[in-house]
């Protein structure tokens, strides 16, 4: 052993090796990795105990990478809530689909609650199931009404027919 003093020696280690793994970036962030993938719970617990002690650093992080691509943030951020809320993610796909699916039903855009035909801007979606009762954006639990029928609805759970006054 090149040095008596084992408190030293464990001083000029830590100072080497980490010399070592700036020179050597590549080869310790592949470590890192391959470390991660092998204790994924433990690393996990880590990385939320770092960040309960090290708020501050966490928030400058966060902004640093929102602010190189916010659309992408934005997104990110819609795709957590949703799955927070666990109805799935509404993509504009599945939105044009049940656009179709009412037209080839009632062979113009119609209520699906007052079953009168929609003027192109007065419509909105629906959900059978109401998010806050625990429905999803399945495409079976959508469908279009009137932005008034919706709101009339409300977050009762099902079809209801509502009755609209005729004016005479
Ligand atoms: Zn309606």
């Amino acid at each position: 052993m090149p040095y008596k003093n084992k408190a030293i020696h464990r001083i000029h280690m830590r100072v080497y090796m980490r010399d070592y793994r700036k020179k050597n970036r590549e080869w310790w962030n592949a470590c890192k990795k391959r470390y991660r993938k092998n204790n994924l719970e433990k690393a996990r617990q880590m990385d939320r105990d770092w960040r309960k002690k090290n708020p501050e650093k966490c928030r400058a992080t966060y902004l640093r990478w929102r602010d190189k691509d916010p659309i992408k943030t934005k997104l990110l951020w819609r795709k957590a809530l949703a799955k927070r809320r666990k109805s799935g993610y509404l993509s504009i796909k599945i939105i044009q689909e049940i656009y179709e699916k009412n037209i080839h039903k009632f062979g113009t855009l119609t209520c699906c609650l007052c079953f009168k035909p929609i003027v192109f801007g007065n419509d909105s979606i629906d959900h059978i199931i109401p998010l806050s009762k625990g429905g999803t954006h399945i495409k079976s639990n959508l469908q279009i009404a009137h932005i008034l029928c919706n709101r009339k609805k409300g977050n009762r759970q099902g079809v209801i027919p509502i009755r609209i006054e005729v004016v005479k």
